[in-house]
């Protein structure tokens, strides 16, 4: 488990990370995300001790990343997929990789086969697509065998078929038992691949919930069609809904839940021909949680200002 608390990092006048706390677990794929320059890379250098914090401490499995005598074996990451030498193959690549972490030499195709890339395995990484340096690099995370992953971006420009990819490897990797931390700017890209989401903005904490707890409270309203939409509309409304009649029609209940409506309509024996939930997009709800924590900075600032 990861366990991240308190973390404050400034740079000079730049406050990236304000007292950011979170707990990523093992089994899942948690989500890690924030639009650009939230602090999501600030945050995964130090878990992996490539930063200092200004203050606080970031744990995976209560050691700190520098305490870990072996690392590659606890925990793979990719933070950066220009990592390879581009003049080498990405067997070389991943052989010296082995090498110099004391890793043997079969994991090399192990992790070659996992990733799809055993029938390039001796052509040159500087001929490599950038779906390919993705693989590549998570070959490299995978190489110890680890059961903590981290990943920053690692969608980032990849096509489809990439992130089907992505998606699938990162799901049966938390299946083994494995943490799993991917980053990304774009909830559209994490909804299917996370079961997880830490939402962070300006360095702060704003959700940490699992997809359905999101999708759940966002609901928006129940979508009612029915041949006697004007008869429906006055008892729900006598019951308390509010009520929304579309211009086809349709009516838009908040308020009450689809069974409540559902049992109100077969009370009176109104006919219904379709009842359905619906919810913001996450994508709503990420935007609405990201831009409220910039206005609510930009106040903050605007008062603490003598
Ligand atoms: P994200 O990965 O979420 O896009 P980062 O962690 O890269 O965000 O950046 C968070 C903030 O810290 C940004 O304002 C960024 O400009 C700043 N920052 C990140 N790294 C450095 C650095 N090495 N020096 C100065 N400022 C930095
Ligand atoms: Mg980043």
């Amino acid at each position: 488990m990861i366990v991240v608390e308190e973390l404050t990092k400034r740079y000079g006048p730049t406050l990236a990370l304000d007292r950011l706390s979170f707990e990523v677990r093992p089994g899942v794929v948690t989500g890690f995300l924030g639009p650009n320059g939230a602090g999501k890379s600030t945050t995964l250098r130090i878990i992996l001790g490539l930063h200092h914090p200004t203050s606080g401490r970031a744990t995976i499995d209560n050691r700190r990343y520098d305490r870990i005598r072996r690392p590659m074996h606890e925990v793979g990451a990719v933070l950066d997929t220009d990592a390879a030498h581009p003049g080498r193959s990405a067997f070389h690549h991943l052989a010296c990789l082995a090498r110099s972490n004391g890793i043997g030499k079969a994991r090399v195709g192990a992790v070659l086969d996992q990733v799809g890339l055993a029938n390039v395995a001796h052509k040159r990484v500087g001929g490599f697509s950038l779906g390919m340096r993705q693989r590549l690099g998570i070959a490299g995370a995978l190489l110890g065998d680890p059961a903590v992953v981290l990943l920053d971006e690692p969608v980032n420009g990849l096509d489809a078929a990439g992130i089907r990819w992505i998606r699938s490897t990162l799901r049966s990797l938390a299946a083994e038992g494995r943490t799993v931390l991917l980053s990304s700017h774009l909830m559209s890209e994490m909804a299917l691949t996370v079961d997880h989401v830490l939402v962070v903005g300006q360095g702060r904490l704003l959700e940490s919930a699992s997809v359905a707890e999101i999708r759940e409270r966002f609901e928006r309203d129940v979508l009612v069609r029915s041949p006697r939409a004007d008869d429906l509309t006055r008892i729900l409304t006598g019951l308390g809904a509010t009520v929304t009649v579309g211009p086809g029609g349709e009516v838009a209940v908040a308020g009450m839940d689809a069974s409540a409506i559902g049992d109100a309509a077969a009370a009176a024996s109104i006919a219904i021909h379709e009842l359905t939930p619906r919810s913001a997009t996450l994508e709503d709800v990420y935007l609405d949680m990201t831009s409220k924590a910039a206005e609510y900075r930009a106040t903050k600032e605007r008062t603490e200002r003598p």
